[in-house]
């Protein structure tokens, strides 16, 4: 994968960051953090160089600002700037409003979102220590590419602190409807907020439309027909959907890796049946687990000529795992997998397997190509990394990619398998579908997704993100104002 080196340097702001530190009585010590975002944003500034601003996972009953961390240490590429939290901010800012309202409200769990004002000015507390840092970070030509929702009062803090900064957005997950972001008694200020940057981008047109209907209704901003470009308090803004590509190029080499393959054989050999299908997720409530598993076990009577030939594994990986809620939902998936396995296990044999651990990439490739059917089915999903890395992953060109049409990636791999995740019946009818596909059909469709994923990887999202930038006319510095919405960076 080639990354254009066009600017002067990218300062990264996120929630989480690429290194988890931890202090133990041994000393400090920094680890890898795996993401998504990290997966995704990492490949982009090693080639860049530049700063990354993160909270690194360290509560501190006095918080702030505190080391630099070259990274990799011995080679270093960038660096982090590590913000810190206290334990107050960790539950009222992280678990609190980022986690328990603005996550449910954006994937429309509006039942689980919780409104509280005291949550609502600790994130804006943080917002405004992130803000701060960066304020300090800038130098003329940056750009700054600020992440996900945790940190959407970032761009108007950072605006009026350095205004003529180029301010980049990227909104990992949905943008619920009007109907549903409009809950949200500060719903104004987080449209402020995003709208103070020069490229605002979702991952895809309906989030697009989502967010300008918002804006339109709650901020009166005028949202042009023909393109993105909108026009606010006398800037332009680049509103775009920019899926996130992956580096498909590392996926290819992966598959092609013969320790890999071997791994491959041997899950199939140790899975034994004709059929392995696979769900590889986080293990969080948006991702339709349960949903999935209720599937499994439908299909499973249904069609009891495939019991014999078939295994479902589930790959759950350990997400917010200090949370009730998320340790409740472990709870119910672990007793739906053995309810299934009372059901139809044989003997020794039995239909699901699961795992609660995270797979490595190596690993986790292997898996990608010993799988018959993937079975990626959210039931909201901002994009959904994983069913294009098992795309990628496939250069036998079979398989086949059953996907859910609310993963933010249905609206570009349209020669998957659609299977709805709220109606348990239609996923095992199209699971039949899938398992019954010819190699014919499996290799045409595959061909026509790994174009897609190929063409559309890491580095043309990246150049997208430049590209939305310069299609923005450069900033006319304004005179500092105060509104009432707009906290100071104190
Ligand atoms: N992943 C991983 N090991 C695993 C499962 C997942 O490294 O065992 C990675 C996967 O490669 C992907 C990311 O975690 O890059 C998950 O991203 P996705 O968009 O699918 O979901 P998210 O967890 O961000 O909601």
């Amino acid at each position: 994968m080639t990354i254009l080196k066009t600017l002067e340097r990218l300062v990264v702001v996120s929630n989480r960051g690429p290194v988890v530190i931890k202090d133990t009585a041994a000393g400090t010590s920094a680890s890898r953090s795996v993401s998504g975002l990290v997966s995704a944003v990492e490949p982009i500034i090693e080639n860049t160089g530049g700063t990354w601003i993160a909270w690194c996972g360290r509560k501190s009953p006095k918080p702030g600002e505190s080391g630099t961390w070259p990274v990799p240490r011995n080679n270093p590429r960038y660096v982090v700037r590590e913000v810190t939290l206290s334990p107050q901010e960790y539950r009222d800012y992280y678990l609190g409003f980022a986690n328990g309202c603005l996550w449910p409200l954006a994937h429309s769990f509006v039942d689980r979102c919780v409104i509280d004002f005291a949550q609502w000015e600790t994130y804006q507390e943080v917002n405004r220590r992130f803000a701060a840092l960066t304020a300090r970070e800038w130098r003329e030509g940056d750009v700054v590419w600020i992440h996900d929702f945790h940190l959407a009062l970032v761009p108007e803090m950072l605006r009026r602190a350095r205004p003529q900064a180029r301010i980049a957005f990227f909104w990992h997950i949905p943008f619920p409807s009007y109907d549903i972001f409009s809950i949200l008694p500060w719903a104004r200020q987080i449209l402020r907020g995003l709208l103070n940057c020069d490229s605002l981008a979702f991952h895809s047109a309906v989030y697009v439309d989502n967010f300008l209907h918002c804006a339109s209704r709650l901020l009166g901003v005028k949202t042009p027909n023909d393109n993105r470009l909108i026009h606010w308090e006398g800037r332009e803004i680049s509103v775009r959907a920019l899926p996130i590509g992956i580096d498909a190029d590392r996926f290819r080499a992966l598959a092609a890796d013969p320790r890999v393959q071997q791994r491959a054989a041997a899950i199939r050999r140790a899975v034994g049946t004709r059929f392995l299908v696979l769900g590889v997720d986080r293990l969080d409530y948006t991702k339709g687990i349960l949903e999935r598993l209720q599937a499994i076990e439908i299909f499973l009577e249904k069609f009891p000529e495939c019991r014999h030939h078939f295994t479902f594994l589930q790959v759950a990986v350990p997400s917010r795992t200090e949370w009730k809620d998320y340790r409740e939902l472990r709870r119910a998936v672990e007793e739906t997998v053995g309810r299934i396995n009372g059901r139809f296990g044989e003997q020794w044999r039995v239909p699901v397997r699961y795992q609660f651990r995270s797979l490595n990439p190596e690993y986790l490739v292997a898996h990608y190509l010993a799988a018959n059917v993937a079975l990626v089915t959210p039931l909201r999903d901002g994009l959904n990394l994983v069913a294009k890395e098992f795309v990628a992953s496939r250069i036998d060109n079979a398989g086949v990619l059953v996907l859910s049409p609310f993963a933010g990636a249905a609206e570009q791999l349209t020669e998957a398998v659609k299977a709805n995740p709220y109606h348990p019946h239609h996923m095992a009818e199209q699971l039949r579908f899938a398992l019954a596909m010819t190699p014919e059909e499996q290799s045409r469709r595959m061909k026509l997704l790994r174009q897609n994923v190929e063409e559309y990887d890491l580095s043309h999202w990246w150049q997208s993100v430049l590209d939305s930038l310069a299609e923005t006319r450069p900033r006319r510095v304004q005179p500092l104002s105060w509104s009432r919405s707009a906290p100071s960076l104190g």
